[in-house]
């Protein structure tokens, strides 16, 4: 009860003695977290510590505060209201100056409101409380700019916490909730362009998260604001980049689904392929896309004409995404092709002889030229059998045989126009998964005979069957 008050005795509304009263609240906390009772004594480290802090709070009695903040502010052609923010482990604080310049060209600066917080509990890391000192920041200003009632021409905050200032000017990434919330409560109230990068010596909030003597609080830097504020041609600490500190590695920052820098102009990317395990629902979902594109481009085709028909734009959107596979396996066969070069004869696909068509696929030569048969059929589309798409079509195909075997699933395959490269081992492996397959290959079940009735298991039950049985041979 003593030392409850002993701090509320040491009370100040607008925050000049914030860096004392903090010290004596951490006290408290360690004391009330140590769940001592109510009338129980003190353990002697915590209560030196508080003696230590309390015998020093009369030298507050020589503390002069001045009565005006600025001399002369009708007269202050530039009035701005200087912000500067600060955590440490056990505390936050925000302190916030006004500062006037005259027609002479001189300046002044005035203390206006400070505040100093023991940290938040569930803060554990610093950034977070570097956070809610920010937060913090923006509250007292807005307090400052309520109650001062003269016109503000700008408001400058102050941080020395380029994670933070990385939080508040990001514009790319998203964030976990606790900093969310936070981040938009501060730009809600303030410009990320409002926000400037402060050396921790340079700032005076850094005074109200470590505390200092109350004999030395007179002359400090907490109530009269760095030396730099009262010289204006001194350039402010500024840094114009504050992008986000390792973002990758950074828990606050939630990963980027796609990343969007990531992503080649003209590629699909497997990613997309994989969110599919229908090859026609796969293509009816790009064509559903490319067709909104089209549409919203006003997308016209080379021979003039406006729309491609519903049919037109599934097979093309086909091709396409075959044009990706190939692309993305065959890389380099494919460029060889194109240079006229000869194929490098460690190449899976050196053997088929293959060649670039009209549609751009790549295709397999082939022995069947003079035969008159459909030319998807005579030079079927090379595929590689490790590739999610591939296993798709062997899927589709199968499902079209009605889950026969192996041969009649490559052959409807083969028929289909596609040259898997490994074939058979993609389908077998892809009938060993198949539900259905192995729902209509297993052996059918016996049942267990039960054992024998107690009457077929007694003597005039088999003197009986050997009489019929005889009887029935004569
Ligand atoms: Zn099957």
């Amino acid at each position: 009860m003593k030392l409850s008050q002993q701090r509320v005795e040491a009370y100040s509304q607008l925050g000049f003695i914030s860096p004392i009263t903090v010290q004596g609240k951490i006290i408290l906390r360690k004391i009330v977290s140590s769940r001592f009772d109510w009338d129980d004594p003190l353990p002697e480290h915590l209560l030196t510590e508080w003696n230590k802090w309390s015998q020093n709070l009369p030298d507050l009695e020589d503390l002069r505060i001045p009565r005006i903040i600025v001399p002369n502010l009708s007269n202050a052609v530039n009035k701005e209201l200087f912000i500067y923010c600060d955590a440490s482990e056990l505390a936050i604080a925000a302190v916030c100056y006004l500062h006037v310049s005259y027609s002479d060209g001189s300046t002044s600066t005035g203390f206006v409101l400070g505040k100093a917080k023991v940290a938040p509990a569930k803060c554990t890391t610093i950034p977070r409380l570097e956070l809610c000192s920010a937060v913090l920041g923006v509250e007292i200003a807005q307090i400052a700019v309520d109650h001062l009632q003269i016109n503000i021409d700008n408001i400058k905050y102050f941080s020395d916490s380029r994670v933070v200032l990385g939080y508040i000017n990001n514009e790319k990434r998203r964030f976990f909730v606790y900093v969310a919330n936070r981040v938009a409560r501060i730009r809600s109230y303030s410009e990320p362009t409002q926000w400037l990068y402060v050396r921790s010596e340079k700032n005076p909030a850094d005074i109200g998260t470590r505390g200092i003597h109350p004999a030395d609080l007179q002359n400090g830097l907490w109530l009269h604001g760095p030396s730099r504020i009262e010289a204006p041609n001194v350039s402010l600490d500024k840094d114009s980049d504050f992008s986000l500190i390792q973002p990758d590695v950074d828990v606050e920052i939630r990963l980027n689904k796609v990343d969007i820098e990531n992503v080649k102009p003209n590629g699909l990317g497997n990613s997309v392929f994989e969110k599919f395990s229908d090859w026609n629902r796969l293509n009816f979902a790009l064509a559903t896309v490319r067709k909104f594109i089209r549409r919203h481009l006003n997308l016209k085709r080379s021979d003039g004409s406006k729309n491609m028909d519903n049919v037109e734009l599934l097979h093309n959107t086909e091709q396409l995404v075959l044009r990706e596979v190939q692309q993305q396996f065959y890389e380099s066969e494919l460029n060889d092709i194109r240079d006229s070069k000869p194929l490098n004869k460690h190449s899976s696909i050196v053997q088929l002889d293959p060649f670039i068509g009209n549609d751009g696929l790549l295709r397999v030569v082939g022995r069947l030229k003079h035969i008159k048969f459909d030319s998807s059929f005579k030079n079927p589309i090379i595929l590689p059998a490790k590739h999610h798409v591939t296993t798709l079509i062997v899927r589709k195909y199968h499902e079209d045989v009605k889950h026969q075997g192996r041969h009649f699933t490559e052959g409807r395959i083969r028929s289909a126009g596609y040259w898997v490269v490994g074939c058979k081992r993609l389908v077998s492996s892809i009938l060993h998964k198949c539900v259905t397959c192995r729902k209509l290959r297993k052996e059918f079940q016996c049942q267990k005979m039960s054992n024998l009735p107690v009457d077929r298991n007694n003597h005039l039950f088999r003197l009986s069957a050997l009489i019929c049985l005889v009887r029935g041979r004569c």
